[in-house]
């Protein structure tokens, strides 16, 4: 995927543009190429850039350390408002519902989008806090001491008294 040039956007027809995604993405490790699509639509003062996307990502897990596979299922939208590095920020003027805290993003209006960068973020962030390999994950298991068995002196000890047990038993007889 190509960085897009944002004004480009505009002219298209609806102002979206809709990228089907079938591909690895760079400096993103996964077992499965991420498959899915992205939405661009350019509204004007913002981009409303949304995703659907899933692929199988290799974890580790918290408790066992051991490695496992995670379906990972992305379903985002955000809104990156196109704004001048020093103009007066498109957004104080308007009334906006959303958080405040999903709005950090903004990018110049005749710059470019980056879609594999924004796919990249947004995959990191779709990662599970807490990676478990299974719900019940027992944690680390101490692998199993095998049994030593009796040791050379006590062998040696048995197989002594063993002797001596004969040598009673032809004393007796
Ligand atoms: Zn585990």
């Amino acid at each position: 995927m190509e960085p897009l040039h944002i004004p480009q956007l505009a002219k298209r027809h609806e102002r979206t543009l809709e990228i089907i995604v079938d591909a690895t993405i760079p400096e993103f490790d996964t077992l499965t190429p991420v498959r899915g699509k992205v939405i661009i639509k350019h509204g004007g003062t913002y981009l409303d850039v949304s995703a659907q996307a899933e692929t199988i990502v290799t974890l580790k897990c918290d408790r066992c350390l051991q490695q496992y596979n995670h379906r990972l299922e992305l379903d985002t939208s955000e809104i990156i408002w196109l704004e001048e590095a020093d103009e007066e920020p498109a957004r104080r003027g308007m009334e906006v519902r959303t958080d405040p805290e999903d709005l950090v993003d903004s990018l110049v209006p005749d710059g470019h989008f980056d879609p594999n960068v924004w796919l990249y973020e947004q995959l990191c962030l779709s990662l599970p806090l807490r990676q478990l390999c299974a719900k019940d994950c027992a944690g680390i298991i101490p692998p199993q001491e095998p049994d030593p068995g009796p040791s050379e002196a006590q062998r040696l000890m048995d197989s002594r008294w063993g002797i001596l047990g004969t040598l009673k038993q032809q004393i007796s007889e």
